[in-house]
């Protein structure tokens, strides 16, 4: 059942069990405005609509209300550790991926490196093998230490780690899932030797498939950033963005589909029931080959257009800033 929700979002009568209505993560503002609301479109653990929300003050956007911290495990079923593979399977799964964060990084001299959110610890393992000294934190034990790394388990304030003692740390595809980020980034701060750096990857909600496709992962995804919001967190948190680059070598972020979604809309259909037919795996055939339920030789031909356009358009938005995926360099202050 779908709790009925007031015209600023918030669930009527308070927030319903497991949830919290927070004030804004970045600048502490109370006030927002609800973007739009998603359901848990990716494994449909509930029928929550969830809030989609941009603080007025500082236009940073987070869901609200949102899973608490002592709720939002249940929102993270066993598959998305995928845990039962070897060491070799998994280095060649994510060979693609691992490449282009060694390329991103190879001008910074080895030192001591520590990864926020190591889950196995693959990325470690290959900063070791061209001679960076590897360090790794997860909050969870379910993923295995497969690689011999030293990794605390348990939060970032607890770790057993000096202050200024990195000369890297990396958060891949880690700071869109932190309740309180802005604490987060201050610790990443205090990790930091004063000319130490770090790298940050997360999706762009000011993007195509972010703002348009709505390709954030509800409600895993609790903040989600902006080029602008990011910088602004990072100056709160003393650090200061240098450079931003979009691509989808480290982490799929594409806009695969959008000609069937302008088609779909075209012909009337909600954009919450496209994206709820994107996100799913098993809706994809309704999704590229349907319109309104109904199989469509014109959709098709669409479908195999947009294939075909894809990796152009992908070139195109990451080039002028607009794809899913972007990492930030940061210095300290
Ligand atoms: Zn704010």
């Amino acid at each position: 059942m779908t709790p009925a929700m007031d015209e600023s979002g918030a669930f009527c009568g308070g927030a319903a069990e497991g949830m919290e209505k927070v004030p804004c993560p970045s600048c502490g503002g109370a006030s927002h405005k609800v973007l739009f609301t998603k359901p848990d479109n990716t494994y449909g653990i509930t029928d929550v609509q969830f809030p989609v929300v941009r603080c007025r003050t500082c236009r940073f956007v987070f869901l609200n209300p949102r899973p608490d911290i002592d709720t939002i495990h249940r929102y993270y079923p066993p598959i998305f550790y995928t845990a039962d593979m070897t060491p070799e399977a998994v280095l060649a799964e994510r060979r693609g991926s691992l490449d282009a964060r060694l390329k991103m990084l190879r001008h910074l001299r080895p030192g001591r490196l520590l990864d926020i959110g190591c889950s196995r610890g693959e990325f470690l393992h290959r900063m070791r093998e061209v001679g960076w000294e590897p360090f790794g934190i997860d909050f969870s034990a379910t993923p295995p230490n497969m690689f011999n790394v030293p990794v605390f388990t348990g939060t970032v304030d607890q770790a057993p780690y000096p202050r200024e003692s990195f000369d890297l740390v990396t958060l891949w595809a880690v700071l869109e899932h932190i309740h309180d980020p802005l604490p987060m980034l201050k610790q990443v701060r205090s990790f930091l030797k004063k000319d130490g750096r770090a790298y940050i990857l997360v999706p762009n909600f000011n993007s195509i498939p972010g703002r348009f496709m709505r390709h954030d992962d509800v409600p895993r995804h609790v903040v989600m950033f902006t080029p602008r919001s990011l910088r602004d967190m990072a100056a709160r948190a003393g650090l200061r963005v240098k450079t931003i680059t979009f691509g989808d070598e480290i982490f799929s972020g594409s806009t695969r589909g959008i000609l069937n979604y302008a088609w779909k809309l075209l012909n009337g259909e909600k954009i919450a029931d496209i994206v709820a037919q994107n996100r799913a795996s098993d809706r994809w055939f309704e999704f590229s080959c349907c319109i309104r339920g109904k199989e469509s030789a014109f959709m098709l031909k669409v479908d195999r257009l947009d294939i075909r356009l894809t990796r152009y358009l992908d070139k195109i938005v990451n080039r002028l800033g607009y794809g899913f995926t972007m990492t930030a360099e940061l210095e300290v202050i």
